[in-house]
C-alpha cells in the first residue's frame, strides 16, 4: 500500500497521467506468459509483478478493449489497453483470474493452429528450442537434416534454418520439429482449447487474430501472409460466431504493405510493437512489449511507474 501512496505522491506520475488524457492517448501493453515456472530462454511475467500492474491500472487508468474503446472516450482516466499475445493456457489459469479480481478486460490474440490441432506452434517453440543448444549440436542438426551451415553465428543460423524449415512442406516441418522435440524430451507450451476461448470472449474480452502458424511473416511470400491473416480471421470467426477485427503481427514483423493488407480483409486494429502510446482514434496501435520480469521494469519505467518497482 505504501508503495501506492508514494506513487500518488510523485509529481511525474500526475504529469504522465495528464499528458495521456490530455493528449488523448491509448496506452497499449503486450504480454506474453504470466506464470510462477521460471524458463531463462522463454522468461514469463512472475503472477505477484502483473497482479500488482493489474492493482495499478485498476486505479490509474480505465482499461478497454477495441470493441468497448467508444464507450469511453470521455473518460476521466487515460485509457489503456492489455493485451496478450499467442493464448499460452497460462492466460487462461493464471492471468484471467488475477484480471477478474480487478475487473479489467483484455484483448487475447489467438494462433489459430493450436487449438485446432491441439498442440503448441510448433515453429516458434523449435526456434526457442534451438536457441538454447549449442554450436555443435547445431551442426550436427544441420547434417542430421541435410542442412548444412559452416559459419556459426546465433542469429544468422536461426535465419537460415528458418529458411530451411520454410522450404519443406508442411506437415513436414512440424512432423521434423515434433520427432526432434519429442526425442529430447522438450516440454512445449501449453496452449488454451477452443471451449477456454469460447468462454473468455463470453467473459467480454476481446479475442483477436494473430496468424494460423505464427511464422514471421516476412519470411513468406504473399499468397502465403494472406494465407495466415484470412484463415486465423475465419477460424475464430467459425469458432466463435462474432466478426474478428484486431490484429497483432508475430515477432513484431510487419511493413506497410501487410498493414494495408490487414486493414482490407477488415483486420481494422493492427497491432504493432513499438514503446509508444497511440493517439485515440488510429487503428495502428503501438505496443509496450513485455516478456518476462526483467522486461517489465522497462515497462515500468516507460510507463513512468517506476515506484512500483519499490515493494
Ligand atoms: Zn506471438
Amino acid at each position: 500500500m505504501s508503495g501506492l501512496i508514494s506513487i500518488l505522491l510523485k509529481p511525474f506520475f500526475y504529469f504522465r497521467i495528464l499528458h495521456l488524457k490530455g493528449k488523448k492517448q491509448l496506452t497499449t501493453l503486450c504480454f506474453h506468459n504470466i506464470s510462477s515456472t521460471y524458463d531463462p530462454y522463454y522468461p514469463a511475467l512472475h503472477p505477484y509483478i502483473f497482479e500488482d500492474l493489474c492493482k495499478y491500472f485498476s486505479k490509474h487508468f480505465q482499461v478497454v478493449n477495441f470493441k468497448t474503446i467508444e464507450q469511453y472516450q470521455n473518460s476521466k482516466k487515460p485509457l489503456m489497453v492489455i493485451s496478450f499475445d499467442d493464448a499460452y493456457l497460462d492466460y487462461y489459469e493464471v492471468a484471467l483470474p488475477i484480471l477478474e479480481k480487478y475487473n479489467l478486460t483484455s484483448v487475447l490474440n489467438v494462433i489459430t493452429v493450436c487449438p485446432d490441432e491441439k498442440r503448441t506452434y510448433i515453429w516458434q517453440t523449435f526456434v526457442n528450442f534451438f536457441k538454447r543448444i549449442d554450436n555443435e549440436q547445431c551442426l550436427k542438426f544441420g547434417r542430421h537434416y541435410n542442412f548444412y551451415y559452416n559459419n556459426f553465428n546465433p542469429e544468422q543460423f536461426v535465419l537460415a534454418f528458418t529458411q530451411f524449415f520454410q522450404s519443406l512442406e508442411k506437415p513436414d516441418i512440424d512432423n521434423l520439429a515434433l520427432k526432434y522435440l519429442e526425442e529430447r524430451d522438450y516440454k512445449a507450451s501449453k496452449m488454451m482449447s477452443w471451449d477456454q476461448i469460447r468462454e473468455v470472449n463470453q467473459k467480454g474480452h476481446e479475442i483477436g487474430a494473430h496468424t494460423h502458424n505464427h511464422y514471421y511473416i516476412n519470411s513468406l511470400k504473399k499468397e502465403e501472409i494472406a494465407f495466415e491473416l484470412k484463415h486465423s480471421k475465419k477460424r475464430l470467426e467459425e469458432e466463435l460466431n462474432i466478426p474478428i477485427s484486431t490484429f497483432a503481427f508475430p515477432g513484431a514483423k510487419y511493413n506497410e504493405e501487410n498493414i494495408t493488407l490487414a486493414e482490407s480483409i477488415g483486420l481494422k486494429n493492427c497491432l504493432l510493437m513499438e514503446n509508444k502510446t497511440t493517439s485515440i482514434g488510429s487503428n495502428r496501435i503501438y505496443r509496450y512489449l513485455s516478456y518476462g520480469n526483467s522486461t517489465v521494469r522497462l515497462l515500468i519505467q516507460s510507463l513512468g511507474i517506476e515506484s512500483l518497482l519499490r515493494r
